[in-house]
């Protein structure tokens, strides 16, 4: 076999959930098995022989994965929604900007017309896009277990290092529900410096804010970075600065300075990892004045 090509594997496409749980259940222990979402991921990794599945379940299939609900509490987007069908929501694009802005940055055309939120945040690439905003948005993440039983995961302590979460071998992600806070009002915003457009990110900021519709108070503030280390991280302390006192340029200096010293970026293509915790400064800068801006607030000069 050349280094090119792909291993053999058993190919399945379940029409269902539950026929997904029944073919987890009667894999053998030591039947590796994949998940194939939009492939956009997965192929490419299959192809240089990183991955090699024996058993290969297609989700492609599957209806109930590919629905956007919204309700009074919560807007759930299954796994298996593609990032155009997002980007085709304006329901999604209305409540929450920073995905519509993340998303409409995902490499190309083709590449938004395959993959999956599923895919994307199950992938757990540290320059992915939208784990950023599914952080700063304080996701939650439904994960079915082989047996049939579900769970609800906060993303916050979901990503576990390069290409590693808490998702078990046989865990399939059936949906992600971001939380509405209507009582608050919401801005928010996703900005990526990337070399050429469809490119990776150098850096990447989520910036999810709510206020007081009243006396314009910053309540909660959620920050997610892309490309930042060797996980999509949550500016924690950052977060905290941003709630902790009135808005002012010199706030927004500590929350940028705290951004970029959360972050431990790596020296590569894309630039050195002292250019990128400049860039982290600049950036975040640009995504905190465009959340404001969106929460309908001013920072006084
Ligand atoms: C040319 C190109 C440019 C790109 N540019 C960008 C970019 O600018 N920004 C960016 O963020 N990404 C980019 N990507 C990556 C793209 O976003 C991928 O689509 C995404 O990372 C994976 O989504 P997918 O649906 O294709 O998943 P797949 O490739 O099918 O799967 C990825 C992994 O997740 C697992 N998986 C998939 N679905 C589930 C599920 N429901 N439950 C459990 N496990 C699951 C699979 O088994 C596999 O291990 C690019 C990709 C390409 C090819």
């Amino acid at each position: 076999m050349g280094s090119s090509e792909i291993s053999d594997f058993e190919y399945f496409a379940p029409s269902s959930i539950l026929e997904v749980s029944k073919l987890l259940r009667n894999l053998t222990r030591n039947a590796n098995a994949k998940f194939l979402a939009g492939g956009m991921s997965l192929l490419p990794t299959m192809k240089v022989g990183l991955v090699s599945p024996s058993i290969m379940i297609d989700l492609n299939r599957i209806k109930e994965l590919k629905q956007i609900v919204l309700n009074k509490t919560r807007l759930r987007i299954g796994a298996m929604t593609r990032y155009s069908e997002v980007l085709e929501s304006k329901q999604v694009g209305k409540l929450f900007p920073e995905i519509y802005d993340c998303v409409s940055e995902i490499g190309d055309m083709q590449v938004r017309n395959r993959g999956t939120v599923g895919g994307a945040v199950a992938h757990a690439d540290p320059s992915g896009d939208l784990s950023s905003c599914m952080v700063s948005l304080g996701a939650k993440l439904v994960v079915r277990g082989a047996k049939g039983v579900s769970k609800e995961l906060d993303i916050s302590k979901f990503f576990q290092g390069p290409f590693t979460t808490l998702l078990g071998p046989r865990d399939l992600l059936t949906e992600i529900r971001i939380p509405i806070d209507s009582k608050h009002m919401h801005g928010g915003a996703y900005v990526k410096l990337e070399r050429t457009a469809g490119d990776f990110a150098i850096v990447g900021v989520a910036v999810s804010l709510w206020r007081d519709k009243k006396s314009g108070k910053i309540v909660r503030a959620g920050i997610g970075l892309t490309s930042a280390g060797d996980r999509t991280l949550k500016a924690t302390d950052a977060e905290k600065l941003l709630t902790s006192s009135p808005l002012t340029t010199g706030l927004l200096d500590g929350v940028t300075n705290s951004i970029a010293a959360a972050t431990d970026p790596s020296s590569d293509v894309r630039g050195d990892k002292e250019y990128k915790k400049e860039m982290f400064r600049v950036i975040s800068e640009r995504a905190m004045n465009l959340a404001i801006e969106r929460a309908g607030l001013r920072v006084p000069r």
